[in-house]
C-alpha cells in the first residue's frame, strides 16, 4: 500500500511528528507501515507540512502527486531541503532550556538555563525519539547548512513562542556561522549512544 493524502473525516488522529491533533476536514498524510499487531498494513498520520519537514525521504512522491497545487511547491522545497541537509529533519521544536544540564550536540558545551535551544529527534522505527539539543546559534553548523535554511526550518516551530523569544531565536541563527557540508563527521556509534 502506498502512502496517501486524504481529508480527515474526524479530528481524532494526532500527527506523529508534532503530536497535535489533525483537524476534521484538514488534509493529512498517511504513511503506510506493516502493522505489527495484525494482518496487513496500517497508516500513521501527519500534517502535510509535518510530513514534508520530517519525512523528506518518502513524502515527495505523494506530495508531488496529491498535495493541493497551492501548497505543493512549498512542501516539496521543504522536503528537498531536508534531503540536502538531513540533520534539519531532526528539528522537533524550539524552547528555552528548563535546566542548565544539557550539552549542545553541535559545540558540546553546556546549554545555559533559559537559553533558546532547538530540540532534536531521531526517527527510529517510525517514532521520533528525543536526541538532545543544540544552541540556536549552533544549528546551522550542526546541520551543515546555510543560516537561511536553519532560520527557515525553525520558523515552522515558533508559533507558540512569545515575540521576544522568537526574535532572540531568529537573531541567534541569523548572526551565526553557516555550516559546511561534510564538516561534522557522523560518528554513528556516539550518535546512537548519547
Ligand atoms: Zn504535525
Ligand atoms: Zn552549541
Amino acid at each position: 500500500m502506498p502512502d496517501v493524502i486524504e481529508t480527515a473525516t474526524t479530528a481524532r488522529a494526532k500527527c506523529r511528528a508534532c503530536e497535535k491533533t489533525i483537524g476534521k476536514g484538514e488534509l493529512r498524510y498517511g504513511e503506510a507501515y506493516e502493522n505489527p499487531y495484525g494482518e496487513g498494513e496500517a497508516l500513521r498520520w501527519y500534517h502535510l507540512e509535518c510530513a514534508a519537514l520530517r519525512l523528506p525521504d518518502r513524502a515527495p512522491a505523494v506530495l508531488e502527486a496529491s498535495a493541493p497545487e497551492a501548497d505543493r511547491a512549498r512542501l516539496l522545497a521543504l522536503a528537498a531541503e531536508g534531503n540536502e541537509h538531513p540533520r534539519l529533519a531532526r528539528v522537533g521544536g524550539v524552547e528555552r532550556a528548563s535546566s542548565g544540564r544539557s550539552h549542545c550536540r553541535g559545540c558540546r558545551e553546556l546549554i545555559e538555563k533559559g537559553a533558546v535551544r532547538v530540540t532534536l529527534q531521531m526517527r527510529e522505527e517510525g517514532r521520533f525519539n528525543p536526541a538532545g539539543f543544540v544552541h540556536a546559534k549552533c544549528l546551522a553548523t550542526y546541520a551543515e547548512c546555510p543560516t537561511e535554511a536553519a532560520e527557515k526550518r525553525v520558523s515552522y516551530y515558533t508559533a507558540e513562542l512569545d515575540d521576544a523569544t522568537r526574535e532572540e531565536l531568529l537573531t541567534a541563527i541569523r548572526t551565526s556561522n553557516p555550516g559546511t557540508p561534510g564538516s561534522s563527521e557522523e560518528k554513528s556509534g556516539e550518535e546512537a549512544a548519547s
